[in-house]
């Protein structure tokens, strides 16, 4: 098989913009290694308002629905395959993948973004798929008519939990703390919506049920207080891990400089450590962690990849 010029590393807005603007901008073999549907974590959100240019009530799965077709009309070829590692030898990348197969590249760009994160109660993995979620567009239709709890005070917990509530009886949001990180405009709106109660300063201690799914979930207050709530679904939405995995060498070092979260160090053009490496969108340090940060990125980084080759190649 032939050297790719650029090998990009995930499906997410920030691999996609890559893919268009590395194919566009003239390399000519370019594949975009994606485990799943493109699209990334947008398209599990039931609504998008701050992308610009798009109005009206769109889902992140009607948004990003076109983007691949876009980028396969310039070239960019796809292979859905879990990437395991990433290495580099002399010039020269390696792409191994978890169906036994390598592909080598001239330069790579990083867009494996990020992937929810555990909230640590009883019952969480027990129960996961099977009453507890992390999707509410996913998910959400199996609770019509239902009462549900949320879990998490940032912005996907309270634009989920008032997805939910348009299609749910009643949406407690469970919070640890008495404020939420979120944007000032969706506070007011779940304040004011008439089926979602607030369940403050307090913890969810454990989801319980039986083998018909969750019945339940015990909930413990910063003044001690334990108490039930009678619920069939939770959703948790408690932030995300960076998924760096594909960086991690055989003797465990990472192939190139990241932070105590595990993010990568990028400079402003997307550069990290390695020379001919690139890392973009929520992957990387300080992201913004919006679809249009991602893309821009990938727009960046695919100049970037493009200048790289061609010095590299001549
Ligand atoms: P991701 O979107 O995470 O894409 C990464 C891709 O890489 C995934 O498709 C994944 O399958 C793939 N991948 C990962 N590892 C591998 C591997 N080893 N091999 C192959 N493929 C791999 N942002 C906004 O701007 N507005 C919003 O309204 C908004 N709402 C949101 C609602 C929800 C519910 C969530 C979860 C996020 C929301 N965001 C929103 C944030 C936005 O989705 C992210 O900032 C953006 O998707 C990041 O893009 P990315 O390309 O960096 O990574
Ligand atoms: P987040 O901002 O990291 O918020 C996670 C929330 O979960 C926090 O409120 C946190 O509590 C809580 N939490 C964390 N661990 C917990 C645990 N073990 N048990 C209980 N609660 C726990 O994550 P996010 O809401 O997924 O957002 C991620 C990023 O995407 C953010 O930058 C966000 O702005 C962005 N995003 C943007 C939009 C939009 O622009 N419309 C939509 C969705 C997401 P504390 O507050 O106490 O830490």
């Amino acid at each position: 098989m032939s050297i790719l010029d650029c090998a990009i590393i995930g499906g997410g807005p920030a691999g996609l913009t890559a893919g268009l603007y590395t194919t566009r901008g003239g390399l000519e073999n370019v594949t975009m290694f994606e485990k799943g549907m493109p699209g990334g974590q947008i398209i599990n959100s039931s609504e998008i308002e701050n992308y610009p240019g798009v109005t009206g009530e769109i889902t992140g799965m009607d948004l990003m629905m076109p983007w691949p077709a876009q980028c396969q009309k310039f070239g960019l070829k796809h292979e859905m395959v879990n990437v395991l590692r990433i290495s580099k030898k002399g010039d020269l990348f390696t792409i191994h993948s978890e169906d036994g197969s390598t592909r080598e590249a001239h330069s790579v760009i990083l867009g494996t973004g990020s992937s929810p994160r555990k909230a640590g109660f009883t019952g969480e993995d027990k129960f996961f798929g099977k009453g507890v979620s992390t999707c509410a567009t996913c998910d959400g239709f199996f609770y019509k008519g239902k009462e549900v709890a949320v879990i998490g005070g940032g912005d996907t917990a309270l634009e989920e939990a008032l997805y939910l509530a348009k299609i749910c009886s009643k949406v407690y949001l469970v919070h640890r703390r008495e404020s939420f990180r979120s944007a000032p405009n969706t506070i007011k709106r779940v304040k004011n919506t008439r089926n979602i109660e607030l369940v403050l300063n307090s913890l969810l201690e454990e989801v319980y049920g039986d083998e018909s799914g969750v019945t339940g979930v015990r909930v413990k207050n910063k003044s001690g207080v334990v108490y039930n709530i009678g619920v069939s679904g939770v959703f948790t939405f408690v932030g995300n891990d960076v998924n760096n995995q594909t960086l991690i060498q055989e003797d465990g070092s990472f192939l190139c400089d990241i932070n105590k979260q595990g993010q990568v160090i990028v400079d402003i053009s997307m550069r990290t450590s390695v020379p001919g490496l690139f890392a973009t969108g929520d992957m990387r340090i300080a992201a913004p962690k919006q679809v249009i940060s991602a893309a821009g990125d990938g727009a960046v980084a695919a100049l970037q990849a493009i200048s790289y080759v061609d010095e590299h190649l001549g």
